[in-house]
């Protein structure tokens, strides 16, 4: 697996970047610190390792959310229309349909013009700026349940508005900078918009456009479904990675599946999106929430936003390549050691660079 990551990655990343502790987010920059300068190093701005670190990701996490926003408002524009119009351009299959109803609280004897027009009202007020903590959305109980994401609701990650979470995150620096750990946790429920505004538009895209692209289907539900009556440990597999060979995805389920034989069922993820219909999937099936079983995500992708929607949907994360907050301490300790107290899952670094002695090390096996 090792080997075929390097093909994918031919020229050698900064190892400032690599660290977090690479900013250009004004034009005094680019700032770097040295990891070895101690702690009073500062950028330009007065900004130590640890703020360096944490905005860095901030700013990362912040800018994927906004690309994800974007695409849900367009499908929002385009469900609209089709709603005034009364019908989408393709019929909706049953099957497909009946379960995203069911997740959002609905029968199949509800027509589809009406489910339309719900999603779209819900749908724009989730994306509207003015919304607040007053009137929470019922989209983000239908796809968050209280009972298989209990963590989301006690730590207050759910955001109010998709909107304002970006504003804030991107005036950052225009103002007095808060706490590194109130940026942290900014960057968890930023990942959080990134997940809702891309399930929420696959849901739209599928009652506007009827025809689902193959990530659309329930195949991983019914993988989900045929995991035995009693949990077990599981590893979920999300490549989502342009830069990989194509064929990245089955050598990398093969060499798993095999390593991981009676040890732990591998899931394997071509989007993100995915993850939190495993975790609903898991909590139907064992009545268990993911961060109450042994779960861990191996995350290929060069989307942090991927990486920390995976700790918020309760997975403990391995990933490559790796998040880059070891140039502080801080940032560190709070994804690898304090999300475990409030999130019960952790970021678990690779190991010398490599994701399957990370997991095999969580699961309690040896590499
Ligand atoms: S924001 Fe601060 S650390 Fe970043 S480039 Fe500007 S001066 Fe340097």
């Amino acid at each position: 697996m090792k080997q075929t990551e390097e093909e994918g990655r031919k020229s050698p990343a900064c190892g400032y970047g690599l660290m977090g502790l690479c900013c250009f987010s004004c034009l005094l920059g680019p700032c770097r610190i040295s990891p070895f300068e101690g702690e009073s190093a500062k950028g330009l701005c007065g900004d130590n390792v640890d703020l360096m670190v944490a905005k860095n990701l901030l700013h990362l996490v912040a800018g994927e959310a906004a690309g994800g926003l974007k695409n849900l408002s367009e499908a929002v524009q385009n469900l609209g229309a089709l709603a005034v119009k009364q019908g989408a351009r393709k019929r909706p299959g049953k099957e497909v349909l009946k379960g995203i109803l069911e997740k959002y609280g609905f029968t199949s004897r509800v027509s589809v013009n009406r489910f339309a027009h719900y999603l779209l009202r819900e749908s724009q007020k989730l994306l509207s700026p003015f919304s607040g903590p007053e009137s929470p959305s019922p989209l983000l109980s239908s796809l968050y349940p209280e009972g298989a994401f209990p963590h989301v609701y006690r730590e207050t990650i759910l955001p109010d508005s998709l909107t304002n979470l970006i504003f804030d995150a991107l005036s950052q620096g225009e103002k007095e900078s808060p706490a590194v750990q109130v940026i942290l946790r900014q960057c968890l429920k930023i990942s959080m918009v990134k997940l809702i505004s891309e399930e929420l538009r696959r849901d739209i895209d599928y009652l506007t456009d009827g025809d689902p692209s193959p990530e659309m289907g329930t195949e991983v539900l019914d993988v989900v479904e045929d995991l035995p009556p009693e949990p077990l440990p599981v590893v979920v597999l999300l490549v989502r990675d342009d830069d990989l060979p194509e064929e990245f995805m089955s050598r990398a389920t093969k060499e798993l599946r095999q390593r991981l034989k009676g040890i732990a069922r591998l899931i394997p993820l071509k989007n993100m999106r995915g993850l939190p219909s495993i975790g609903r999937g898991f909590f139907r099936k064992w009545s268990l929430p993911v961060n109450g079983m042994s779960a861990v995500a191996a995350v290929f992708s060069q989307s942090p936003a991927s990486v920390l929607g995976a700790l918020v949907c309760g997975f403990s994360v391995v990933s490559s390549p790796a998040l880059p907050i070891h140039g502080s301490e801080v940032v560190e300790r709070f994804f690898c050691k304090d999300l475990k107290e409030k999130l019960g899952c952790a970021y678990v670094p690779p190991r010398a660079g490599e994701v399957l002695p990370a997991i095999l090390e969580f699961l309690g096996e040896k590499a």
